[in-house]
């Protein structure tokens, strides 16, 4: 199996190497091969643009995470993989740990991304970040009554919280950075209020959640802002608002969406310019703008529907803890009986 799978990438190889000779015009002077869990209509437009850009091809697969990391680590050295993309930190983590990607000495990316959107070892960086925060019915809730993660485990919510289900690895960061903040005992307590609080059953996604708000299911919620961004572009006038959590209290739970290069690539000079592109200031803004993300690279515009939403403060804690502290938070959110 491993060895058919790099048969198979040494005959592409071969064939635009062949090609070459015969219309240099036509063909591409370099391949990589990219594992993405980020979905191909988010990552194909800007894989698109590199290609143009610099003659470069990008092969890509897409599937879970945890699919594509299995599927590294039974490849081993056959792997044809140059370059694995996640949407989440936790899933970067779990790759680094189990010595699937190689480290990246690299100004361009130490300059273009934050220390903490970035493996303190260098073995993946953050090429978009996430905000996770709290949504509420501006008819049934007073903005000015809402602050901080912590603060929703309150009794003045019982009933009123709506949750995403704690299986998403989104969940699991964000309790896990909690953790980070505040030691187990206290998140525990903050989780089990959550619980205390839930108006109804888990949801199975943002969006879900996001439209029990509004049909007035929940007044509150905390959802990853893009979801909102998919849903008020079409709907401008859907009744829920997004309250930027913790100010002056930790800041804004983000994770990010990014990228490392494969243990056993090849074309490790190539991946790297990739990355290095990725992280510049155009493909940034663009690359984010696909799914109303933020830009890491803080020279990067932000696309103007995701701006309206003001500007925030963003929690510091480094996201590999959402990699390191995820085992506990999975345990804390059983523990607490947050399903
Ligand atoms: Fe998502």
């Amino acid at each position: 199996m491993a060895h058919s799978l790099f048969s198979r990438a040494t005959a592409v190889l071969a064939i635009v190497f062949v090609s070459s000779t015969v219309v240099p015009a036509a063909v591409f002077a370099e391949t990589l091969v990219v594992y993405s869990a980020r979905n191909e209509q988010l990552i194909k437009p800007v894989f698109d643009a590199y290609t143009r850009e610099t003659g470069v091809e990008v092969q890509f697969t897409t599937a879970d995470a945890a699919v594509l990391i299995e599927r590294l680590a039974a490849e081993g050295r056959n792997s044809p993989a140059d370059v694995l993309m996640t949407v989440d930190a936790g899933e970067l983590w779990n790759a680094a740990e189990r010595g699937l990607l190689q480290p990246v000495k690299s100004e361009v990316l130490e300059r273009n991304v934050p220390a903490h959107l970035r493996d303190p070892g260098d073995r993946w960086f953050g090429l978009s970040m996430r905000a996770r925060t709290i949504a509420y019915s501006p008819k049934r809730v007073d903005s000015a009554t809402l602050g901080t993660y912590e603060a929703l485990a309150a009794p003045a919510w019982k009933g009123r919280l709506c949750l995403r289900t704690s299986k998403k690895v989104y969940n699991q960061s964000l309790v896990a950075t909690l953790i980070a903040a505040q030691g187990e005992a206290a998140t525990e307590r903050i989780v089990r209020g959550w619980v205390a609080n839930l108006a109804t059953d888990v949801f199975a996604n943002d969006t879900q959640l996001l439209e029990a708000i509004a049909a007035g299911q929940c007044d509150v919620g905390i959802v990853n802002t893009y979801y909102y961004g998919r849903i008020v572009k079409d709907r401008p006038d859907f009744p829920v608002r997004l309250f930027w959590a913790n100010q002056g209290a930790g800041g804004v739970h983000v994770n990010i969406s990014g990228a490392g290069i494969a243990k056993h690539s090849r074309r490790t000079a190539a991946a790297t310019r990739f990355l290095e592109w990725l992280s510049g200031s155009s493909a940034q803004a663009h690359f984010a703008a696909v799914n109303m993300e933020f830009p890491v690279n803080p020279a990067a515009a932000v696309d103007p529907l995701v701006k309206s939403w003001g500007s925030f403060e963003p929690s510091l804690i480094n996201v590999a803890e959402a990699g390191r502290l995820q085992p506990a938070a999975v345990r804390l959110m059983d523990r607490a009986g947050y399903r």
